[in-house]
C-alpha cells in the first residue's frame, strides 16, 4: 500500500495541514486536508473516506470535494464511512443544508456525491480489495481508529486519542502504526484533558503492545511544538519511530 500524507498536523499554519491519509489514491483516511494538497483529478479518485471522528480538523475536506465534484457535474460518488455518531454529525451538523448543502442528495438523490456508510465497531468491511475494521480508541466525543490490511500487508490508523485500551490488541504484529502525538510532555494535563497523548503518555501506551510494528509514524502534533515533540521523542528513543510532515510518502 502507498500512503501519502495530505496533512498530520494537529492544526493549521502554513505548511502544516490537518490529517488526511490517502492510501493508493482512492482511499481517504480522515479528510482535514483535501484541496490543499490534491488537484481536480486527484480529488475524482478519492472513491471512499474513512473517518476517525466528528472533529472539523478530521472531516473538513469533505463538504469542499463534494461541491467540487457537483461543480463539475461529474457523476461520481464517494462513499464517506465512520460509526454512528461520526455519520450522525455530519449528516446533522455539516452537511444539513444550512453550513452546507446536503450533498447526499445532490446533484440528484439518485446519483449524490456522497455516500453515507456506517460502520460498526469491531466489524471489519472489505472495499476494494481492503479489509478494514474501526476500533475504539478514547477522545472526547466517539472516535475509532482503523486496523487497514491489504496483500499481506496491514497497518493502524489511531486518528485521536488519549490513553486507551482496546485499540492495542489489533495493533500487535502489524506492519506499521500512525499513532497521535499532539502536545509536548509538559503539557500532560491537557493531552489527558481533551483525549491526546504526549512522546511520554505514547511511550507508556506501547508497553500495552505484544509485538510492536517495526515502523511508527507519528502525527497530529500541534505545530507550534513541532521541534519540542520531535525532540522528547528522539529522547524518549522510541525504536522506529518517525515524526511525518505533510507532504510524506509512505510505502507499507
Ligand atoms: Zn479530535
Ligand atoms: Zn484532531
Amino acid at each position: 500500500m502507498k500512503l501519502r500524507v495530505l496533512g498530520c498536523a494537529g492544526a493549521e499554519f502554513p505548511g502544516f495541514h490537518p490529517p488526511g491519509f490517502l492510501v493508493d489514491d482512492m482511499l481517504l483516511l480522515d479528510a482535514g486536508t483535501i484541496g490543499a494538497a490534491l488537484n481536480e483529478v486527484e480529488q475524482r479518485q478519492i472513491r471512499y473516506i474513512f473517518v476517525t471522528h466528528s472533529h472539523l480538523d478530521h472531516v473538513r475536506g469533505i463538504p469542499v470535494l463534494a461541491d467540487n465534484l457537483v461543480a463539475r457535474n461529474v457523476r461520481h460518488t464517494v462513499h464517506v464511512a465512520g460509526c454512528h455518531d461520526t455519520i450522525f454529525a455530519l449528516r446533522s451538523h455539516l452537511m444539513n443544508d444550512v453550513l452546507w448543502p446536503d450533498f447526499n442528495r445532490l446533484p440528484t438523490p439518485q446519483h449524490p456525491a456522497i455516500r453515507y456508510m456506517e460502520l460498526l465497531p469491531e466489524q471489519e468491511v472489505m472495499v476494494e480489495g481492503y479489509a478494514i475494521t474501526p476500533v475504539p480508541v478514547t477522545h472526547t466525543v466517539p472516535a475509532v481508529g482503523y486496523v487497514v490490511r491489504k496483500g499481506g500487508k496491514g497497518f493502524f490508523y489511531t486518528g485521536d486519542t488519549g490513553p486507551t485500551e482496546r485499540m492495542w490488541a489489533y495493533v500487535s504484529g502489524l506492519d506499521a502504526l500512525i499513532v497521535e502525538v499532539s502536545f509536548p510532555n509538559d503539557m500532560e494535563d491537557v493531552a489527558i484533558t481533551t483525549g491526546h497523548l504526549t512522546p511520554r503518555l505514547l511511550a507508556g501506551e506501547l508497553k500495552k503492545v505484544a509485538i510492536l510494528p517495526s515502523r511508527i509514524f507519528l502525527t497530529h502534533p500541534k505545530p507550534q511544538y513541532f521541534a519540542v515533540i520531535e525532540a522528547e521523542v528522539a529522547a524518549l528513543g522510541i525504536r522506529g519511530a518517525e515524526l511525518l510532515r505533510d507532504g510524506s510518502r509512505l510505502e507499507v
